[in-house]
């Protein structure tokens, strides 16, 4: 500070201890300190705040009410195996595509836009919860709305339910879709019924939940059910600024043999040009094309619209954030960072947990669960496991069962346990040979009970610092 002000440091002390500040050479001095002392010289400070860019995808950006302008929502579909998630997909697909272009959404990348009254709507094409759940647990925040798929001949089924929980969980409004309503024996009452002990209530029965009844298959019910989602749509308000630098998220990314990495990202705000820097994951790349769902080359793409986009040095993964960084020099470091950031925390990862060192670990404040899998001969014991192991409280320590299955201890519940830093218990049974090797070579601590009780017990010690050490 000194320095900056062209003076000796015992002078800046002086006027500090005149102030009545006692300080030393090496003390820090707040701004506002700075701010006086600097004023006595008859120098004015200017600060500018650093940002750190590089954790771009925490940082909120506020956009001014002028600048914002509606967005087509973003439309997952969840629901049960054989619903008919794929056949609604694909019906929306194709049943709204312009003459122009028949048959032009052959290209298939991962999610597509429609139109409906002039507005549009985009679908991400993922069937099965995997874009949902991977963008999620990455805090990625992609669906403002969740058609589940229930078909009305079966009912609510267990990956329906799952399905319910991951939208409550994320706080995404559902739309029922009751499907094959073609078939016979279809039962939308009972579905409604079913529903109902879920928390979705229809509105003819005086709840909030919207019920369409389609056949995917045939294809009726299809424009109810997208009036629906505008509906829906409309109520949440979705806004972004296209007129600025664009950001959003990795749908999904592969290795292409011609045309190197190529990435569908989903623009969540700002719009995305060719020619933009991007830092998408831990990378920096200019884009070179950006080709849509029609499979078209398009030179921009505003909030909500899906595009392939080349021109990445390597293949990001899903749910990967990105973000437009005018400033090459700029953009490449933020990526350095980040990718000095990842390698950090996989580092940090191989720091393995073991029963022996856990006691070490909770005292140090480093360890607030311990992630277990349990693997058993039987579900019951499993279960049983499962709950015991959940109620252990140590100092504020917990048990967390990320996984607990039926059988040997294979070479997958090794990566898992490695990936999660988890130790795994097994009941009445060992590890396959491979799994044995793979385990000593990641340091995955194997502990292996025929007593429930003594597994129970070995885990509560350690955790209190009561094992004895192993010799
Ligand atoms: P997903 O597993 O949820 O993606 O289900 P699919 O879309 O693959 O559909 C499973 C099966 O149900 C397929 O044989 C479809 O042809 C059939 N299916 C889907 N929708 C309907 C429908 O509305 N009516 C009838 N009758 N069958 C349907």
């Amino acid at each position: 500070f000194a320095k900056l002000l062209r003076k000796e440091a015992s002078e800046v002390i002086r006027k500090l201890i005149l102030q009545g500040m006692m300080v030393t050479i090496n003390q820090e001095i707040d701004v506002d300190t700075m701010t006086l002392v600097a004023e006595e010289f008859g120098v004015t400070v200017h600060y500018k705040e650093e940002i750190d860019e590089s954790n771009f995808e925490e940082q909120e950006e506020i956009d001014a009410p002028e600048d914002l302008r509606e967005r087509p929502p973003v439309v997952t579909i969840m629901g049960h195996v054989d619903h008919g998630k794929t056949t609604l997909l694909d019906k929306i697909r194709h049943t709204n595509v312009t003459a122009g272009e028949a048959g032009g959404i052959t290209q298939h990348i991962g999610a597509y836009q429609v139109e409906v009254d002039g507005k549009k709507i985009t679908f991400l094409d993922t069937p099965g919860h995997a874009a949902f759940t991977t963008m999620r647990a990455r805090g990625a925040r992609v669906t403002d709305i969740t058609i589940l798929v229930v078909a009305a001949d079966d009912g609510v089924m267990p990956q329906t339910i799952e399905a319910i929980n991951h939208a409550k969980a994320a706080d995404v409004p559902i739309i029922v879709a009751v499907n094959k309503m073609d078939k016979p024996e279809a039962n939308p009452d009972r579905v409604k019924q079913q529903l109902m002990e879920h928390g979705l209530v229809p509105e003819e029965w005086g709840g909030d939940t919207i019920f369409v009844p389609v056949s995917a298959l045939k294809g009726e019910g299809i424009d109810d059910l997208l009036e629906m989602i505008l509906l829906v749509a409309e109520v949440q308000e979705l806004k972004a600024n296209p007129n600025k630098r664009a950001r959003g998220v990795v749908l999904e990314a592969e290795l292409d043999k011609g045309r190197g990495a190529v990435a569908t990202v989903l623009v969540q705000n700002g719009t995305l040009k060719v020619g933009d820097g991007v830092v998408v994951g831990n990378y920096f790349g200019k884009i070179r094309a950006m080709i849509n769902d029609r499979g078209r080359r398009v030179k921009a793409a505003p909030p909500s619209m899906p595009v392939e986009i080349l021109g990445l040095p390597d293949v990001p993964n899903a749910g990967d954030p990105f973000m437009v960084f005018e400033d090459e020099k700029k953009g490449r470091a933020i990526a350095e960072k980040r990718l000095a950031k990842a390698k950090e925390q996989e580092r940090g990862a191989t720091n393995r947990v073991t029963l022996d060192d856990l006691f070490k670990q909770i005292q140090e404040g480093e360890m607030k669960e311990l992630n277990v899998i349990i693997k058993a001969d039987v579900h019951g014991s499993a279960e049983a496991m499962k709950g015991s192991l959940e109620k252990i409280d140590v100092e504020g320590a917990r048990v967390k069962i990320i996984h607990s299955g039926v059988g040997a201890i294979t070479e997958s519940d090794i990566i898992l346990a490695s990936a999660s830093n988890a130790i795994i218990v097994g009941f009445n049974v060992r590890p396959e040979p491979n799994a044995r090797a793979m385990a000593e070579q990641e340091k995955v601590d194997i502990r292996l009970h025929r007593v429930i009780y003594n597994a129970i017990e070995e885990i509560e010690a350690a955790m209190k610092g009561l094992l004895d050490p192993e010799y």
